[in-house]
C-alpha cells in the first residue's frame, strides 16, 4: 500500500500538528495547501484588511492593523477550554462579524485598536448570540431531519445557552 502523502500548510498561524495535511484533506489555493479551517481563518482575517482599507480609511497602517487583528484573535479571544485551532476560528469568525456588523450598523472605526472595543460592544454580543442561537438550531434540526430519515434512534444535542463560555469568558 502506498504510504500516505502528507503536505505542509501554508497558514503562518496553523495549529495544526506539525502543520501536516493529509493528501485528502488538503486544500489547494494558488499551488499552496491549507487545512480547510486555516484557509477560512485567513479569508475572513484578509476580509477585514480589504473591508477596513475600502470602507474605514485608505491610509490605515497596514502592519497597525494586521497585528490587533492577529492579537485579538490568536492571544484574546484565545478560548483554552478549546482546541486552539477551533478557538482561533471562532474568534475569527466573531471578530470579523463584530466589524461588518460596525460598518452596517454606522458605528464609528477610527483606528484599528478601536477593534478592541468592538468585540466588547454589548449590542454587537447580543446580535452574535442571536445569529449563533439560529446557526445551532439550524444544526440540530438538521440532525432530526437525518436521523428521522434513517430511522436511527436520536439523542437531541443541547445547543449551549452560555455563549460567554464559549469565548472562555474572556468577552
Ligand atoms: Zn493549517
Amino acid at each position: 500500500m502506498a504510504k500516505e502523502k502528507f503536505f505542509k500548510c501554508a497558514f503562518s498561524h496553523c495549529e495544526h500538528p506539525d502543520k501536516k495535511i493529509p493528501e485528502a484533506e488538503a486544500t489547494k489555493i494558488n499551488s499552496r495547501y491549507w487545512h480547510k479551517d486555516c484557509y477560512e481563518i485567513s479569508q475572513l482575517i484578509q476580509e477585514i484588511v480589504d473591508d477596513w482599507h475600502e470602507n474605514v480609511s485608505n491610509t490605515v497602517v497596514m502592519s497597525l492593523l494586521r497585528k490587533t487583528i492577529n492579537t485579538i484573535i490568536f492571544d484574546k479571544m484565545n478560548n483554552p477550554k478549546l482546541p486552539k485551532n477551533e478557538s482561533d476560528l471562532y474568534a475569527a469568525r466573531y471578530l470579523n462579524f463584530a466589524f461588518q456588523y460596525a460598518l452596517n450598523h454606522n458605528i464609528p472605526l477610527r483606528h484599528p485598536l478601536g477593534l478592541h472595543y468592538l468585540i466588547d460592544d454589548r449590542q454587537i454580543k447580543e446580535a452574535w448570540k442571536k445569529k449563533e442561537e439560529a446557526r445551532l438550531q439550524k444544526e440540530v434540526s438538521k440532525e432530526v431531519d437525518m436521523s428521522e430519515s434513517k430511522q436511527t434512534t436520536f439523542t437531541a444535542k443541547k445547543a449551549p445557552t452560555d455563549f460567554d463560555d464559549l469565548f472562555g469568558g474572556v468577552i
